[in-house]
């Protein structure tokens, strides 16, 4: 159970990071559902956290803006005074093969996805210094293990989350504090639904269970490494792929 604890979750207002706030929601947890563009979805996962007897507010904040993001983590302290669990989860995608990627393509997709997490783990971790206990938890890709053809930039970005995990888990250990990260397959959400038909059947093949996977099997392996279950867990970059990177 999470009840007293509070958790911050990016990129809360669709897809993996909606599942992840409703679960932990869901053990008890206050989430703060952070979101850029989609407030109004944002308050609709609020609303059905709230129908399903959980707890939480949305706030708005662009994560590759460091400015704001200190912002957030400052406001989330002087309304909580603590922060507990941070999900790294906000991320977008700008596919090109190389000869046609432009370096604002790369330099987009590191700001947010890798900047993003960077300025997050930074303040949050200061908090968690202090009240020596937190989690963290990145949500990174297979694409940034094994690579991806016309993802050079979105790669590198979860290749760096990886890296990043690694170097905080070692920083923050001795004050009880565990960093990992999970790198999923092919999951189903908006993210996906852009790929033609062609990509989704070849990456079909690849999947040994035989199916993709849904935001909620991303959610409950979160939702595990936030739990007390997963206190000896650290550094660790877990794949919920359907073995599509065994
Ligand atoms: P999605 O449906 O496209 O949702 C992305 C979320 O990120 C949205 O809530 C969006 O918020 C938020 N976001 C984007 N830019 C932001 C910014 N600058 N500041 C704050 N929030 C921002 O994506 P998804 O498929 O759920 O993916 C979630 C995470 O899982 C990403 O990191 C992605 O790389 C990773 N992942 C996904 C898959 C997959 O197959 N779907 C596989 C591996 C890894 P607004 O809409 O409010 O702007």
């Amino acid at each position: 159970m999470l009840n007293g604890k509070i958790a911050l979750v990016t990129g809360a207002s669709r897809g993996i990071g909606r599942s992840i706030a409703q679960a932990l929601a869901r053990q008890g947890a206050y989430v703060v559902l952070n979101y850029h563009g989609g407030e109004e979805r944002a308050q609709k996962v609020l609303e059905e956290i709230r129908e399903a007897g959980g707890q939480g507010e949305i706030y708005r904040c662009d994560v590759s803006s460091e400015e704001q993001t200190k912002e957030m983590i400052g406001q989330i302290l002087t309304r909580h005074g603590r922060l507990d669990i941070l999900v790294n989860n906000a991320g977008i995608t700008r596919d090109n093969l190389i000869l046609r990627m432009k370096a604002e393509d790369l330099d987009a997709v590191l700001d947010t996805n890798l900047k993003g997490t960077f300025y997050c783990m930074k303040y949050a971790a200061k908090q968690m210094l202090r009240q020596r206990s937190g989690r963290v938890i990145n949500i990174s890709s297979i694409v940034g293990i094994h690579g991806n053809a016309g993802q050079v930039n979105y790669s590198a970005s979860k290749a760096g989350i990886i890296g990043m995990t690694k170097s905080l888990a070692k920083e923050l250990g001795s004050r009880g504090i565990t960093v990992n990260a999970v790198a999923p397959g092919f999951i189903e959400t908006e993210m996906t639904e852009e790929l033609s038909p062609d990509i989704r059947e070849r990456m079909l093949g690849a999947i040994p269970l035989g199916h993709f996977g849904r935001a909620e099997d991303v959610a409950e392996t979160v939702l595990f490494l936030a739990s007390d279950q997963a206190a000896y867990i650290t550094g660790q970059v877990i794949g919920v792929d359907g073995g599509m990177g065994a």
